[in-house]
């Protein structure tokens, strides 16, 4: 197998784009196409000033390498979630992330939920919900929630993460299946400023997760390998298996499904009413907008432990 470009033996075959590249020529197209996509879908306006969502992982870090190579100033920010289950999820998250920052001379946020609020996401979630055993729906939450609050509250314009066309994919193949339209709006690669909340960009949502393992690999970033403990045997793992199968029997099916939907809402096939994530109420307590009057389910959830707490 040769690269295309120059001849000499290639690394990679990117069978979609049919198309096999060295390690120097797929470096240059996946920082190029990374280029294209934020410019495809005006996720960075100038004196935009962006905060990367970091996990320590191969497509957070990936993901902060590309905007610094391409010349854009951007901090970063981890969440300790406190997730351990045995591995040490988070704190070896936490270390990684570290190492990168230093060595590459970069700002990093970190945000400690136990320090910040008295409780790890598995400490809230058990409290909340004894019988159950993942703590995903809490962890979302919690991320949603605390993302939004650091870039604002640090004046950033921009929150970018690190989802690929794998996540997405997945995402809007279960979302589907349901016909979950308010999901579905919400889906894109680049979420708006929105009463108080800050822009999400996905810069990496047309590189497939073999691609962003590929980069950081071939460009040695030290990335954490094992997923977090409670990812084993999610929904999002079931159907990224599903796709995987039909993605073999048909390279660039994942491609095809996501891009296809996109420029589809671009038609208006799903009401632009809708695509509001909350309506006009604000949080009474942290002031984050939120989908009822009162408080937002993050402020509720803390209320919870004050109150499991005091008992
Ligand atoms: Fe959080 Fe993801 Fe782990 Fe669930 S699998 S607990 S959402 S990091
Ligand atoms: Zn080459
Ligand atoms: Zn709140």
């Amino acid at each position: 197998m040769k690269c295309r470009k120059c001849g000499s033996a290639a690394v990679i075959n990117l069978r979609q784009h049919r198309l096999s590249l060295c390690k120097e020529h797929f470096n240059d197209w996946f920082i190029q196409h990374c280029a294209s996509t934020i410019k495809k879908f005006d996720m960075i306006k100038p004196g935009d000033r962006i905060l990367v969502a970091v996990s320590g992982g191969k497509d957070s870090l990936g993901l902060w390498d590309v905007l610094l190579k391409l010349g854009y100033k951007a901090d970063g920010l981890i969440i300790n979630l406190g997730i351990d289950a045995g591995s040490e999820y988070s704190a070896r998250s936490l270390e990684i992330t570290c190492k990168f920052c230093g060595e590459n001379g970069q700002n990093l946020h970190v945000l400690d939920i136990q320090k910040e609020y008295g409780g790890s996401v598995s400490h809230f979630f058990t409290r909340a919900h004894p019988d159950d055993q993942k703590p995903c729906s809490t962890c979302g939450l919690v991320k949603r929630h605390e993302l939004n609050r650091v870039a604002k509250d640090n004046g950033y314009t921009t929150l970018a993460t690190g989802h690929n066309l794998d996540d997405e994919a997945a995402v809007l193949f279960s979302n589907s299946l349901s016909w979950n339209t308010s999901q579905l709006l919400r889906q894109d690669p680049v979420m708006e400023e929105y009463g108080q909340f800050v822009r999400r960009i996905k810069p990496l949502v047309q590189f497939y997760e073999r691609e962003t393992t590929a980069y950081a690999i071939l460009n040695g970033i030290e990335y954490i390998e094992e997923e977090c403990p409670f990812s084993t045997g999610s929904k999002t793992n079931y159907h990224k298996t599903i796709l995987n199968k039909m993605e073999n029997e048909q390279p660039g099916l994942k491609y095809q499904f996501y891009r296809s939907f996109i420029e589809k809402k671009k038609t208006g096939l799903l009401k632009i009413s809708e695509n509001r994530p909350y309506e006009e109420h604000y949080c009474q307590i942290c002031g984050q907008p939120t989908s009822s009057e009162g408080k937002c389910a993050f402020c509720r959830m803390l209320e919870g432990m004050d109150q499991a707490v005091s008992r």
